[in-house]
């Protein structure tokens, strides 16, 4: 009889065991400055409206399977052009899966850049899927001549490129991207997950590229805990990609506040707004800090490099002062020595920037 351990051995893929599972951590009462999230609740009369529509839910109904309405909201609040087609998932990593579920098999592979979002790397091992990532420059930007030559050599099925990138919180050059899409065999995603703070887009482009897909996420619009992502592109392949999508996705809370939520969009474009006045005053506090580089950033967090065997301690200081932010340095490479800090309120930035120079 073969031990537990020898039966796990034997039926669980060699890759997924090498695996690490995703790991967030527990944030107890910390302040949370970790995962890009919105920190701000809606005001009170907001709730209790909410709470109305709600109420009018019928959890015993499977929800609409093609959530007709809530995409109607999405298209005309993420000016979608009327010839895209959409496609919802359960928060966009889902979608990121749904394509390399539609795409895996004889070798078709990946391409996207280092350091860049880590699920891109993590589901194209789940669909066994070759992953190559090509080394961005040192100030964060595309090295164009050895991407278009990777996309020369491994002719890839998909491209991710995150816009701005994760997490790095640049915006990649325009004609750089568009010069990819040319190239590209296969299709580019251009993933718009920090589009409210970037101002640019590449969806008004879906008008010119037949393989170009843009992605977005309400999650750090402020409704994280929603699980919605949104696909745009053409009908041919956002057809395919549907076809390995699970029935009702979207369940029917999502849905319902979704669409509540869009019709109050003023209310998360004003926390928007303070997070990007919020950030630029975190940028400037950090700027005056000696011996550290922090980023300019498009994004709602703010990559900071601290110097040479001091990431680590300073996370842990943070940590045990009650402040989470993200550790980067384990990752190596241009994360070496590096930490990302998500914009909170004005209170906690402040926080956070005055347990940070305890910690230097
Ligand atoms: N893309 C990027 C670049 C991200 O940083 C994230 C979340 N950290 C996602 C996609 C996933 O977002 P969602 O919450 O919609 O799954």
């Amino acid at each position: 009889m073969s031990s537990l351990a020898d039966k796990v051995k034997t039926f669980i893929r060699p890759e997924i065991k090498a695996l690490s599972a995703y790991h967030v951590p527990e944030p107890g009462d910390t302040i949370k400055l970790d995962a890009m999230e919105n920190p701000y609740q809606w005001p009170d009369d907001l709730i209790n409206e909410w709470l109305d529509v709600i109420r009018d839910v019928e959890l015993n109904r499977y929800p609409d399977p093609g959530a007709r309405v809530l995409k109607q909201h999405l298209r005309e609040s993420m000016d979608v052009p009327d010839d895209a087609e959409i496609l919802l998932g359960n928060g966009s990593d889902e979608l990121i899966q749904m394509i390399m579920m539609a795409m895996a098999g004889n070798g078709r592979s990946v391409l996207s850049v280092e350091p860049g979002f880590v699920m891109y790397k993590m589901i194209a091992t789940f669909m066994d899927m070759p992953y190559v990532a090509m080394p961005l420059k040192e100030d964060f930007s595309i090295d164009e001549a050895e991407f278009l030559a990777s996309i020369k050599t491994h002719q890839p099925a998909v491209i991710f490129l995150a816009y701005p990138n994760n997490p790095t919180s640049n915006l990649f050059d325009e004609q750089t991207i568009r010069n990819i899409i040319d190239a590209a065999p296969g299709v580019v995603v251009v993933d718009e997950a920090y589009h409210a703070f970037a101002e640019k887009s590449f969806m008004p482009m879906l008008k010119e590229y037949d393989n170009l897909l843009v992605m977005r996420t309400v999650s750090k619009m402020g409704l994280a805990g929603l699980r919605l992502g949104l696909l745009a592109g053409k009908a041919e392949w956002l057809n395919e990609f549907d076809k390995v999508r699970l029935p009702y996705n979207i369940n029917i809370l999502t849905q319902a506040s979704a669409e509540f939520a869009i019709k109050n969009r003023h209310v998360l474009d004003k926390q928007t707004q303070q997070i990007c006045i919020d950030r630029e005053i975190l940028f400037e506090e950090l700027s005056k800090i000696k011996n550290i580089t922090p980023y300019a950033s498009h994004a709602n967090f703010i990559l900071v490099r601290v110097e040479d065997g001091q990431a680590d301690k300073i996370f842990n200081s943070l940590k045990e002062q009650g402040v989470l932010i993200k550790n980067l340095n384990p990752v190596g490479g241009l994360l070496k020595e590096c930490l990302r800090i998500t914009v909170g309120t004005a209170e906690e930035n402040e926080k956070f920037l005055a347990a940070f120079k305890a910690a230097l």
